[in-house]
């Protein structure tokens, strides 16, 4: 149910929020090597992304 905002208390509204954060937006685990990646970025650790290795020049 509704409670008016000036009755939460700051410490009790501040340790709800205590679980917020506890995973970085926008980052995830390379699904080759496993590192923390950007998503929709190439790996920096072993350059692969959409499971090929993009950083090697095709002839
Ligand atoms: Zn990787």
């Amino acid at each position: 149910m509704a409670v008016p905002a000036r009755k939460t208390s700051k410490a009790k509204k501040n340790k709800r929020r205590t679980h917020y954060k506890l995973t970085i937006n926008g980052l995830n685990e390379c699904p080759n090597c496993g590192e923390l990646r950007k998503s929709h970025h190439v790996c920096a650790n072993c350059g692969y992304y959409d499971g090929k290795d993009v950083t090697t020049k095709e002839a």
